[in-house]
């Protein structure tokens, strides 16, 4: 019973029990005992005082029946006494068989054998003559009385006796109940402690392991799987003690495998980043280095053991690339590629990727430089190759167009309609091969940095003007509305005015070339976060969502449907983003198809 802990706890509150049966016990008893002295009190000592009156009255009667046969009547006197007599008796048996105290027996021994005397005395006095009356009388006052008087005395002493003695027991009775009452008061308190004290220590021996268990539980919860539970009673504590340490042998069990699970996944992950070619950094939240390949350590000229855990600027020095990553993480990755950095003769990509937690949170941002120095060469070799190409077919192509046009002008010779409208298409196609040329020229020349600026503050009213005005004849030509908002109070802008009105020219001829009769095309500039924003905006074909991005690539058309037509040289937006950029400024476009374009780009102003 004493191996389970619902046996200890039943084993308690039995011991309580049993203390409350005791106490009750206990009382009861004392109670018993009171109301045995009460009965002691009431009956034997009232019987005894009930039967001393009544012989008292009898005693009485009888002197009365001796004076009536004196005075009166012998007869009656006689039969009177004698009748008495028997009562008085009956009284004194019943007295004689109720001797409850000390000299009780003593005072009934008296009265009986005072009271044979007064019978007899009473003979006596009948055999004195009936006419001696003096005789009689001087009998009974020194014979009689004197008995009759000794009779009371001792029927009062009797008496007095017992009304002493139920006192004395009344005062017992009193004393008995109190000192009932205070030890049952002191029995209840000490049962009290006592119960107080086994509730206690039971408890706290049963809470007590109970407390250690939670403890551990605690400790488990925070991390520590070292915790072994020693409660080695048999009872039920005991046995969950056993299922917890099961418990926490499984769980250490499974964190090992899970920590082996992800110290292999980590020791893989390791071994790709550092396989990877392309030099590679993982920084966390507050920018420190976490994680870096051989290739990186390589061309930041840094060791692994000293970047880790240091901030991204102490080992790569570089604060323009820490600006745009800081943006690029401030704008939620919107933009994740950063352009071209030269780091010692070498061009660089930069892709900035977030690496999420389990809560969806960014912990850690992952930094590829990704070497495109070999595309930039490729490239170079390409420009350089279009430079040249460009270069020596401007001046075959010269001498062919001037010929071509000799020979329309007739100039040396007469030439047939068929010869004229063949020489025509050499002309046409001749002068979309000069402005390719031209175009590629223009492009390689900035590209190259040998293009020159000429910046200085001027207005931008003055450059739309100048060069909105030859292309007027133009729009109307073709029933296009060509106006323009420019406010002339517009703050100056600093560029070179040649440059941009080369820009917003192509932009007027790109959306004249791309609108119809009826629509139209506005310019308008305003300022916006210290640089002017300047639009063209046509109600033309519009550009398919998808070319948004490639429009300003080099080469680039769009294609509209099977009636695809090619209007130009795709190279025009490539110079216009070269030079907006050579400014300081950002062009894009917003389009829809069907709907028209809006070509924007922006520009220093003048301070
Ligand atoms: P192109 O000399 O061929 O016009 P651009 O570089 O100027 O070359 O333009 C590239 C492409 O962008 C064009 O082929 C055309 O598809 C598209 N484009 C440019 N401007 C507009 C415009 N205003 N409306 C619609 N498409 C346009």
């Amino acid at each position: 019973m004493l191996k389970t802990l619902k046996g200890k706890i039943s084993v308690v509150y039995l011991g309580l029990v049993l203390l409350v049966v005791i106490i009750g016990t206990i009382s009861g008893i004392n109670l018993y005992y009171l109301s045995k002295t009460i009965d002691g009190l009431m009956i034997d000592n009232y019987k005894s005082i009930k039967a001393v009156n009544l012989m008292n009255e009898e005693i009485d009667n009888q002197n009365n029946a001796i004076l009536t046969y004196i005075y009166q009547d012998r007869q009656a006197g006689i039969k009177q006494f004698n009748q008495d007599s028997s009562a008085f008796y009956d009284w004194y048996n019943v007295e004689a068989n109720n001797i409850t105290e000390k000299n009780e027996g003593k005072y009934v021994e008296e009265i009986k054998n005072a009271y044979v005397d007064f019978t007899t005395s009473f003979s006596s006095l009948q055999e004195i003559p009936v006419s001696d009356n003096s005789s009689m009388l001087y009998y009974y006052k020194t014979k009689i009385k004197p008995n009759f008087d000794h009779i009371k005395d001792l029927l009062n002493g009797l008496a007095q006796l017992n009304e002493t003695a139920m006192f004395e027991k009344k005062t017992n009775a009193t004393m008995d109940a109190k000192n009932s009452m205070y030890a049952i008061l002191i029995i209840t308190f000490i049962a009290a402690i006592f119960g107080f004290i086994i509730s206690m220590v039971f408890t706290n021996r049963f809470l007590k392991p109970m407390e250690y268990l939670i403890s551990s539980i605690r400790k488990v919860k925070e991390g520590d799987l070292d915790q072994i539970i020693s409660i080695t009673t048999d009872d039920e504590l005991g046995k969950l003690a056993t299922e917890f340490n099961n418990m926490i042998k499984r769980l250490k069990q499974y964190e090992e495998s899970q920590l082996g699970k992800i110290m292999d996944e980590r020791n893989k992950t390791l071994s790709i980043v550092k396989s990877i070619s392309d030099p590679l950094l993982v920084l966390n939240s507050d920018y420190k280095i976490i994680l870096l390949n051989s290739a990186a350590e390589e061309l930041f000229g840094i060791e692994e053991k000293n970047a880790v855990n240091k901030h991204f600027l102490l080992s790569v020095k570089d604060e323009k690339l820490f600006e745009e990553i800081n943006s690029i993480v401030d704008s939620n990755f919107v933009n994740n590629k950063i352009e071209q950095i030269k780091y010692s003769n070498k061009y660089y990509d930069v892709t900035i990727s977030p690496i999420e937690n389990y809560k969806s949170e960014i912990s850690d941002i992952l930094l590829v430089f990704h070497n495109i120095t070999e595309f930039k060469e490729l490239d170079q070799v390409k420009d350089d190759f279009i430079s040249i190409i460009s270069h020596e077919f401007k001046t075959p192509l010269t001498s062919i167009m001037m010929g071509t046009s000799i020979i329309l002008e007739e100039k040396i010779g007469t030439i047939n309609e068929k010869q004229k409208s063949t020489l025509l298409a050499i002309e046409e196609e001749g002068e979309k091969l000069t402005e390719l040329v031209n175009e590629l020229i223009e492009l390689t020349k900035i590209e190259s940095g040998k293009e020159v600026y000429n910046f200085k503050c001027c207005s931008m009213f003055g450059i739309v003007e100048n060069t909105i005005k030859p292309l007027y004849n133009i729009a109307s030509d073709k029933g296009v509305n060509l106006s323009h908002s420019v406010d002339e109070d517009l703050p100056c802008v600093y560029a070179d005015p040649e440059k941009i009105s080369w820009v917003l020219n192509n932009l007027i001829t790109n959306a004249l070339k791309y609108t119809d009769a009826g629509d139209d095309i506005s310019i308008s500039a305003s300022i916006d976060n210290n640089m002017m924003q300047i639009s063209v905006k046509d109600t033309g074909v519009g550009i398919p969502k998808e070319y948004k991005d490639k429009i300003f690539d080099k080469f680039f058309h769009t294609k509209n449907g099977d009636d695809f037509e090619i209007k130009g040289t795709g190279l025009g937006l490539a110079v216009v983003k070269e030079i907006v950029e050579a400014h300081g400024g950002k062009v894009w476009c917003e389009s829809d198809l069907d709907v028209g374009s809006n070509f924007m780009f922006t520009l220093p102003i003048c301070h």
